[in-house]
């Protein structure tokens, strides 16, 4: 179905209608401003991580035990989409990067992508989440036999972030696209497609909502809808080859679906 004239229907955390998710995000675009012109709606989701804890505790809300089968689920799934490419580079001699995008303390680093990929760079913009990345010797790779290593540690947010041209077989991006409006998460994937090597793929892993979206009155977030998902990976003018939910978590968190996006 094509995307044009979706419309999705939100309400905040206390079930109040905040409107259809156009009229949502023209009132954030109308409403107060910093001095760049970016909407403070940025500002408040940086202030509410700047008090979080910088561990897997704290980005994780308090669910630090999943981390395991996010990590167990994220391996099956690469290996599933893009497996055969990353075999074929590895005998060509060619070295492997990823990307892991708004990447917290390096949760997704440490846990899975460093055992994959010989370089991994992560981007994310609260200092205190990098500060604890660059000192976590399992984030790092530090001692590895394989020689995997994170090499760039980039303290910025995805709605100003440009990725390297053309050096990721993996853009990762999990748990964080809640906090960009919808025009600025279309021009962030636009982004990644420059950012990728031929074959490369973009994996965005988030919560997602029965229908239309929840708006996060506490981290100045919302949380999309599947169907919100894949209008939004349509109007940036990519294909959804694959997407999967996330087993063996608790029952009384969200759906969580990952989503492999061919640019
Ligand atoms: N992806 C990590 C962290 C999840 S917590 C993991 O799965 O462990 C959510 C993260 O989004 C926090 O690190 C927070 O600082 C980051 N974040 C908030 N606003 C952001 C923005 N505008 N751009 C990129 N990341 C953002």
């Amino acid at each position: 179905m094509s995307s044009a004239g979706r419309v999705f229907r939100g309400c905040d955390d206390l079930g109040r209608d905040v409107g259809t998710h156009d009229e949502f995000w023209a009132r954030v675009a109308r409403g107060a401003k910093r001095a760049d012109g970016k909407p403070l709606w940025y500002t408040k989701g940086i202030e509410y991580w700047d008090e979080v804890t910088a561990d897997v505790d704290g980005v994780l809300g308090g669910f630090g035990h999943v981390s395991g089968a996010d990590a167990r689920d994220n391996a099956k799934l690469l290996r599933d989409v893009l497996g055969d490419t990353l075999e074929a580079r590895r005998a060509s001699g060619e070295k492997t990067a990823a990307l892991d995008c708004g990447a917290g303390v390096g949760r997704v680093t440490g846990t899975f992508l460093i055992e994959h990929f010989d370089e991994v760079d992560l981007v994310e913009p609260c200092g205190h989440f990098l500060s604890a990345a660059k000192a976590d010797a399992q984030v790092c790779g530090d001692n590895r036999e394989d020689g995997h290593r994170a090499v760039n540690f980039f303290k910025e947010p995805l709605e100003e972030f440009k990725p390297e041209k053309g050096r990721y077989d993996v853009v990762w991006i999990q748990w964080c696209v809640g906090h960009l409006t919808d025009d600025d998460l279309v021009a962030f994937l636009r982004r990644c497609k420059e950012g990728l090597k031929p074959g490369g793929l973009i994996i965005l892993k988030e919560n997602n909502t029965a229908s239309g979206f929840v708006l996060d009155l506490e981290d100045s977030s919302i949380t999309r809808s599947h169907d919100y998902f894949l209008y939004i990976i349509e109007k940036a003018g990519m294909t959804c080859v694959e997407h999967r939910l996330q087993t063996g978590f608790p029952p009384e968190l969200f759906q969580v679906r990952m989503y492999a996006i061919r640019p």
